[in-house]
């Protein structure tokens, strides 16, 4: 009994991905009538993702406010504008910070990791590269070379306006800038990719949402979630408002939600106690949906997150979800006490992140290259998880 039972997983190892990928390609063409969300889900393609996060590794590291993150925003609206997603501008200004002696490096040796959550098992340090010579490929080094400076910043998005009620929205977001010498691959070409293959999907001329969507790629979150900070400031008051009055037009629909995504494809498992991580996805991968226990929204945003892992049941391929309460460090911390928020990712950010479960992350190693399909794939499992759950919470329908 006991080795029969230990054979199963093995089978289904060895066996699923072939029985999965067939139930993708069936999936392709719904018959008429089908569930519309399945559908929509079925537009989803590892290639077309692959080759979205391939776009934006051509801007190197997209260090934030640099030409080559500059050139990033351009390129990003140009694709969402193809997509037929209405875009606009966000713009404010980065100051950086003084320099703060004290503080800044590492939790030290506490026994809470960032977020909450209590880290166990083995623990690599992490930090963020700013050394060029750690990037071997002499391009891409030089392509990273321009220092930032202080000043004016812009960050795009686009919106999918709902049909009947264009005044309520959910808000789906990624990072668009990165560091650390490498191209950002991981961290955030994954979600920022995953967001604009979404905005694609809902821009598509057959579909129509019941609410609004708005796909965001915010800038300088890896200075501070500033990009994401603006956002709330400039544009929180304005909630709901008709503008023109009696126009039936909303430049900023009632927020119900706000679903990131910030490292969306590596998820190799706990560091070897030498230091060494597995070469390979682990077979117990997940999609992590993190909520913030001590957030005003919890309630709310625990929710959010069981209705996404309601939806990666019914709609992901591959890869199952988790939910935690420590959501931490990302571009849906400053909509925590406003909005339920949550944020998908590889790992949990606090205890496995934090603790050195991704060797890449602000790394030179960072780059599209470094990824396996089976990376990629953990990836589009999550856009399959947050495609399935917005479409199902706005209303999709496709036109006959
Ligand atoms: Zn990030």
């Amino acid at each position: 009994m006991r080795s029969l039972l230990a054979l199963i997983p093995l089978l289904l190892s060895t066996f699923l991905p072939f029985s999965l990928a067939a139930k993708a390609t069936a999936q392709a063409q719904p018959a008429a009538g089908a569930d519309p969300v399945k559908a929509l889900v079925g537009r989803l393609d590892l290639e077309k993702y692959k080759a979205t996060v391939k776009g934006l590794t051509q801007f190197g590291d997209r260090r934030q406010g640099t030409d080559r993150n500059r050139a990033a925003v351009d390129w990003i609206e140009a694709q969402l504008k193809s997509y037929g997603c209405p875009t606009e501008r966000i713009k404010y200004v980065y100051e950086p910070p003084p320099p703060n002696p004290g503080g800044g490096r590492g939790r030290g040796n506490t026994d809470v990791a960032a977020g909450g959550g209590r880290p166990r098992g083995v623990r690599t340090p992490t930090g963020v590269n700013t050394d060029p010579m750690k990037q071997p490929n002499e391009k891409l080094r030089a392509l990273n070379m321009q220092p930032t400076t202080p000043g004016p910043r812009e960050m795009v998005y686009c919106t999918k306006v709902g049909m009947t009620r264009p005044d309520e929205m959910y808000i789906v977001g990624g990072h668009m800038d990165g560091h650390g010498w490498g191209e950002a691959a991981n961290d955030d070409g994954s979600g920022t990719a995953l967001v604009m293959e979404l905005a694609r999907i809902f821009s598509g001329p057959d579909v129509q949402t019941e609410r609004t969507i708005r796909f965001a790629l915010w800038n300088n979150e890896e200075t501070g979630l500033n990009g994401a900070r603006a956002y709330v400031d400039q544009r929180q008051a304005l909630q709901g408002k008709e503008d023109p009055p009696g126009s039936r037009r909303f430049p900023e629909p009632k927020w119900l939600g706000m679903i990131q995504h910030d490292m969306m494809m590596f998820d190799h498992g706990m560091p070897r106690p030498d230091g060494t991580m597995n070469p390979e996805q682990r077979p117990e991968a997940d999609v992590n949906i993190e909520f913030q226990s001590n957030s005003k929204m919890a309630q709310g945003s625990q929710a959010l997150a069981w209705t996404l892992h309601a939806a990666n049941e019914k709609y992901a391929t591959d890869y199952p979800a988790a939910v935690g309460p420590h959501m931490t460090n990302t571009d849906s911390t400053p909509f925590m006490d406003l909005v339920p928020a949550i944020s998908v990712r590889e790992n949990e950010r606090g205890v496995q992140i934090g603790s050195g479960w991704d060797p890449q992350w602000h790394q030179p190693t960072d780059l599209y290259t470094t990824y396996s399909d089976k990376d990629f794939r953990l990836g589009l499992n999550a856009a399959q998880t947050t495609l399935g759950a917005v479409a199902e919470l706005t209303g999709a329908t496709l036109k006959k």
